[in-house]
């Protein structure tokens, strides 16, 4: 059994924590907190030992009646490994523990690449991060981004990627990030970070993207044009996709005509939190114009990097290979079932 610890469980950090425990090689140690909310609350209802990420807030857990396991770096000493899911930033401090406590441990992608011994994509790199002390799993549209990337560069080869990168303002629990009625360039200036970003998966890819802030909490849209070495057909490419195992290819008959009826699916489908896993590319929109590639596709930013973490684990550690882990995952989290079939 892999002995995981979560630092930070908020919007990424509770789905790591139901993801793991769902593993049938893993368990929880812990979760640690900051303070006494709903979501530590939750955390102590499932079962999972709390832990305190600050040590003067102690009082405001006993306070609330909510009981502690202990201090967070008896959480990172108890664990194989450790998943820090602490807002951005936050994981590059907390980096020094780890390393004191000889834990390994994985950061997520709104930390600097610089602080990491290695990005991490489950599809792309998998092999990179092997014995690795600190790794970094890529944000959510770079998550994104390399699972369309690596299949089609295997195949066809890749002259250069432009994608722009229509972003959600927040989360839905993110009450005070907007625009709440406008449509922002963000950043202004090219390119934009995610890039670069990719060129950590992928450090010879020439790709420029540029990004957006649009008032909405469900999804980001990625508008994808790739320039192709070969020049396959759309169908060829639709199939190449659609036989991925982190890809949805909406078909044309399901009437799924944004992220909203997206999210209805998973809602229907029964998925946890109304996650979508994987990447949602509609099938009418692969075209090719001469070896010119475009597509849509939309990416669930709270829940695409979870399964990305699980194999992290497993890759880190040297657990599994990586198409046993990745089929291991996506069997224990229920990732090749309700939406992926629906194709
Ligand atoms: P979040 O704010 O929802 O959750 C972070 C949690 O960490 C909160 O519960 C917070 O109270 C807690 N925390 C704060 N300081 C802490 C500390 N010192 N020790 C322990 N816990 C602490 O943030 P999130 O959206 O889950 O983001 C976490 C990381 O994941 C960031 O690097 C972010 O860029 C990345 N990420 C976020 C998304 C997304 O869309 N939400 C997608 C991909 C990657």
């Amino acid at each position: 059994m892999i002995h995981v610890g979560i630092n930070g469980y908020g919007t990424i950090g509770k789905r790591v924590a139901d993801a793991v425990r769902a593993q049938p090689d893993m368990e929880v140690v812990g979760v640690a907190k900051t303070r006494p909310n709903f979501e530590a609350q939750t955390a102590v209802e499932k079962g999972f030992d709390l832990y305190a990420a600050i040590e003067e807030r102690k009082p405001q857990f006993e306070e609330a009646g909510i009981d502690l396991a202990g201090d967070v770096e008896e959480l990172v000493e108890a664990s194989d490994i450790v998943v820090d899911a602490c807002p951005s930033g936050i994981g590059a401090d907390n980096a020094e523990m780890y390393r004191e406590y000889d834990t390994p441990a994985l950061l997520q992608g709104g930390e600097d690449s610089e602080v990491v011994d290695g990005s991490f994509n489950a599809r792309s790199n998998y092999d990179t991060v092997e014995d690795a002390d600190i790794v970094r799993v890529v944000s959510c549209n770079t998550t994104g981004l390399s699972r369309l990337i690596a299949p089609l560069q295997e195949a066809y080869g890749i002259e250069k990627v432009r994608t722009t990168l229509v972003r959600r303002g927040g989360d839905p629990a993110q009450s005070g990030r907007g625009p709440i009625n406008d449509i922002l360039p963000n950043p202004v200036s090219l390119p934009s970070h995610h890039g670069p970003d990719v060129n950590t998966i992928f450090p010879d890819l020439d790709i420029d993207t540029l990004g957006l802030k649009v008032p909405a909490t469900l999804m980001h849209m990625h508008s994808v044009n790739i320039t192709l070495e070969d020049e396959p057909t759309a169908e060829a490419v639709r199939s190449l996709l659609e036989d991925e195992r982190r890809t949805f290819v909406i078909p044309e008959w399901i009437g799924l005509d944004g992220a909203g009826a997206i999210k209805e699916l998973a809602q229907d489908a029964g998925r946890p939190r109304a996650d979508i896993w994987e990447n949602c590319i509609w099938g009418e929109s692969i075209s090719m114009e001469g070896s010119d590639l475009y597509l849509f596709q939309a990416i669930h930013q709270e829940s695409d990097v979870i399964p990305e973490n699980i194999d992290a684990i497993r890759a880190v550690l040297g657990e599994a290979k990586q198409e046993e882990s990745v089929v291991m995952t996506n069997e224990a989290m229920g990732l090749d079932t309700s939406l992926g079939q629906i194709s």
